[in-house]
């Protein structure tokens, strides 16, 4: 059996006093892998909490002339033990490419880190029926890049774009599809670590459906977005995996 998995993903919210509410009341929870992935700035605040903590970004390279990143190392230092990569608001809003996404893994990977490397289609591929292909096409790229090994030293995050911050969730049955999906795909590199890495779902979890999704037998948790930001919805999700 897999270890839950659920890790909030703050985006660009949050102020010194969440911070403080969240280091005094989220408490760590035996049974589940609970991470905090608040703005860069509050990530030293968070270095001595009972949770685990991670970045939600970081640059592909070490260091030097980059002005406005953030290094792998410097993340590390900081005290994260996790770093998202390949967020669609960051392959969308920042032109990261497969390519891209695919460097920085293998660079969080040699830096020690674990990625939460996201994936997930657009409405307009969704209502092609080209789900597979287009999901398949980033993971490849992460493969091509990284080889096999990646999959043992990654967590891996199916956000449909649809339904993130939408308030409209993929259905569980919809999730586990693509969710088996990967992990048939994964398997046909490395059986193995693809029955051990942690698949969450993301896109708009809340309180009342997390119980639902995290039933399905291929979602091991959850990347939560506006509900990570409220301590009694995140603790109830946190729970439900
Ligand atoms: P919401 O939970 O706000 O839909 O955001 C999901 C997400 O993008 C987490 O990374």
């Amino acid at each position: 059996k897999r270890r839950p998995f659920v890790a909030g993903n703050w985006k660009m919210n949050g102020s010194n006093e969440l911070v403080d509410s969240f280091s005094l009341k989220l408490a760590s929870n035996p049974a589940v892998d609970v991470v905090i992935c608040p703005p860069a700035v509050y990530l030293s605040k968070f270095s001595h909490a009972e949770f685990d903590i991670g970045a939600q970004n970081a640059s592909e390279f070490a260091s030097g002339a980059h002005t406005g990143e953030i290094s792998l190392g410097m993340i590390s230092e900081a005290g994260c033990k996790y770093v998202i990569l390949g967020h669609s608001e960051r392959r969308e809003g920042h032109a990261e490419s497969n390519e891209i996404v695919a460097r920085k893994v293998k660079a969080a990977i040699a830096a020690g880190l674990t990625p939460i490397i996201c994936v997930g289609e657009p409405l307009e591929v969704r209502e092609s029926g080209n789900v597979f292909a287009f999901v398949k096409a980033q993971l490849d790229a992460v493969a091509n890049e990284c080889g096999a090994d990646y999959i043992k030293n990654s967590v891996i995050a199916y956000e449909p774009i649809w339904a993130i911050g939408t308030g409209k969730t993929a259905s569980p049955e919809q999730a586990q599809e693509v969710h088996a999906f990967i992990r048939k795909e994964l398997a046909a590199l490395d059986t193995q670590a693809a029955a051990s890495v942690r698949l969450l779902y993301g896109g708009s979890v809340n309180a009342a459906n997390a119980k639902e999704l995290f039933a399905k037998p291929d979602i091991d948790g959850g990347l939560i977005g506006g509900a990570s930001l409220k301590i009694e919805d995140f603790t109830t999700i946190c729970q439900a995996a």
